[in-house]
């Protein structure tokens, strides 16, 4: 096997088990592996650290896969695989609508595999998952049906940006099995969703906020809440379908919001008791605001801001204006769900921006909750990068 000799400043992450070999900690190389190969990562003095896959051509140049010396066969994935599931199996059953790999958080890097219903959606983010991904599609039908799932096909969507970073063309298609319905209907909180898993965002639908959706039916049905409440970049319309109020959801996206119309009316909501505007929220909350128009809930969740570290200070700017015209249009007493998705902008900081927005507001609020993906999100701890939904429950005064 080849191996990857790390300096001995840059083997300290390693050892505490973050999965990512960046190109600057590499000191040389040893044999002549391929792109795609596992290598073992070793210290100067020859010491097994890690084993991984590698990419030359990725800043990432090696992704760990295990810190003991076994082989990665068949048998290991399979394993790793049945991990990830069980720890998803909720009262003995795996949910129709669920994330089962959450890649670098699942141990295994570069791998999602979400579930909607009896189809599986993969995206492979790097090179060696890529040349991995049928026998994986293959794996993953093999290891649910052992817990009683019946799968039908496995979509593919590796339509990802980070893929270009591995040097790996964008690709969609099917990988195993039969091709997807145009929508799958899907149980989610109670009610029933339409997902596109060819053309929705990410692999279909925002499986990471269907925690906080339910959270935010029960929070408004235990207090009777049925007030006016506006959702921006509100995608396919998930938060508020399990409520009473009288909802407003605004995205820029027109076939998003055609899909939130479609599944309001396959739920039964009233549709009089429903809004969708096709607009930009930055212009939107503007126009709102001259027209002093106020909202007893406002949900905020809008597309990652920050991309990068060099991107952090424009990002919170722009989280911060969001926020303060968010503020603006709430009632005394009302409630603001907000978010960022952007990995770059930790927990402390975004609750500092939030504080900033308020501040310029002139208003008050308690933080009634502290938000984060469901579980089927987890974030290896020794990996903070995959902490990248946060988001606070508000209400303002
Ligand atoms: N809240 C959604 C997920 C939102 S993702 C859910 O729970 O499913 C971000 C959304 O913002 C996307 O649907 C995207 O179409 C929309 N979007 C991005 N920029 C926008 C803008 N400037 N104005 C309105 N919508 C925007």
């Amino acid at each position: 096997m080849s191996q990857i000799i790390v300096r001995p400043d840059r083997e300290k992450p390693i050892i505490h088990r973050h999965p990512w070999v960046f190109s600057g900690a590499v000191d040389s190389v040893r044999g002549d592996p391929q792109p795609g190969d596992i290598v073992d990562v070793v210290s100067k003095n020859g010491r097994f650290l890690a084993r991984g896959y590698f990419n030359p051509r990725s800043q990432i140049q090696v992704r760990l896969l295990t810190w003991a010396d076994e082989p990665i066969d068949g048998s290991w994935w399979r394993q790793m695989i049945g991990r990830a599931l069980s720890a998803r199996i909720q009262r003995g059953i795996l949910p129709p609508a669920v994330r089962l790999i959450n890649a670098e958080n699942d141990f295994l890097p570069g791998l999602i595999v979400d579930r909607y219903g009896d189809h599986l959606v993969l995206q492979a983010l790097t090179l060696h998952i890529d040349q991995r991904k049928t026998d994986l599609a293959r794996l993953l039908v093999e290891a649910l049906a052992e817990v009683g799932v019946t799968i039908s096909g496995v979509y593919e969507r590796s339509d990802v940006d980070v893929r270009k970073k591995e040097g790996l063309a964008l690709q969609t298609g099917l990988l195993w099995g039969e091709e997807p319905p145009e929508l799958i209907a899907v149980q989610i909180n109670g009610t029933i969703r339409l997902v596109d898993v060819r053309a929705g965002h990410k692999t279909g639908t925002y499986l990471d906020q269907i925690g906080n959706q339910a959270f935010l039916d029960d929070f408004l049905n235990q207090r009777a809440i049925k007030g006016d409440l506006l959702s921006l970049f509100s995608y396919t319309g998930g938060f508020g379908l399990g409520s009473r109020c009288q909802i407003t959801q605004v995205d820029a996206s027109l076939p998003a919001l055609n899909l939130a119309e479609k599944t309001y009316q396959t739920n039964q909501f009233p549709m009089n008791r429903v809004e969708f505007i096709q607009a930009d929220v930055f212009e939107l909350l503007r126009d709102f605001a001259d027209e002093r128009r106020r909202f007893e809930v406002i949900v905020c969740d809008p597309p990652k801001f920050a991309h990068n570290a060099g991107q952090i200070e424009r990002a919170a700017r722009g989280y911060k204006d969001l926020n303060l015209n968010c503020f603006r249009l709430l009632q005394p007493g009302g409630c603001l769900m907000t978010f960022s998705c952007s990995g770059a902008i930790s927990t402390d900081l975004f609750q500092k921006i939030v504080f900033g927005a308020l501040a310029d507001s002139g208003r008050s609020a308690q933080i009634i909750r502290t938000l984060s993906a469901n579980d089927d999100h987890p974030v290896t701890l020794t990996f903070p990068e995959g902490a990248y939904l946060k988001g606070l429950l508000l209400r303002v005064y």
